[in-house]
């Protein structure tokens, strides 16, 4: 270090649970973020239960989006989520999409585009899914996703069938 502090960039974070209890997953998950060093929340958005993609022969998932200040690399941000996708039980199996307990995707950092074999940002699928797209506007709807435009117009064309927002007696549970 040469006394100069790194950089604070705002990012955004996808968190997605559909086993052993997901709510209590999600909340746990943003303690746990919130734990981390030179990690600072900014917004949380309302919880939403979705209709799983890929696979269908799982349970549905709880899914919101944590918007945080954060000074770590963006691939510092990923490791340091990876880990406490472990520490909640995370299974990474064969299959694509399959069922998990916790599932913490770097959504945007910033207003970069990264495209790496370990990282890609904005995510890649963010602008065809509204379990992402809906809480991201929770947190910010007046946001511009680098490359990809307004979230107001991507959320407009993007069909929100199977979404549901849990209210606060859901959500508490
Ligand atoms: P999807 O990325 O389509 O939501 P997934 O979240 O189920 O699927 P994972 O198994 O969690 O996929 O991650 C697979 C790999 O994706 C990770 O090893 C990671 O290196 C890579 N990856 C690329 N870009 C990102 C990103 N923006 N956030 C999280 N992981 C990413
Ligand atoms: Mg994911
Ligand atoms: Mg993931």
């Amino acid at each position: 270090m040469n006394g100069v502090s790194p950089q604070t960039l705002t990012a955004f974070i996808g968190l997605g649970s559909n086993l052993e209890s997901p709510i209590a997953q999600l909340k746990s998950a943003r303690l746990a973020i919130n734990a981390l060093d030179n990690v600072q929340e900014l917004a949380f958005s309302s919880l939403y239960a979705s209709t799983p993609m890929g696979p269908q022969d799982q349970p549905d998932y709880v899914n919101a989006v944590m918007c945080v200040a954060t000074s770590l690399s963006p691939l510092d941000l990923l490791h340091a989520l990876q880990a406490i996708e472990l520490e909640h039980g995370r299974v990474r199996g064969v299959q694509r999409w399959g069922a998990r307990t916790l599932d913490l995707d770097v959504l945007l950092y910033g207003d970069q585009q990264i495209d790496t074999p370990e990282l890609t940002v904005p995510h890649k699928g963010i602008a065809e899914r509204a379990f992402v797209l809906v809480p991201l506007s929770d947190c910010d709807a007046d946001l511009l996703i680098s490359g990809k435009g307004k979230l107001s117009d991507l959320l407009r064309n993007c069909p929100s069938t199977g979404l549901r927002r849990l209210n606060n007696y859901e959500s508490s549970s």
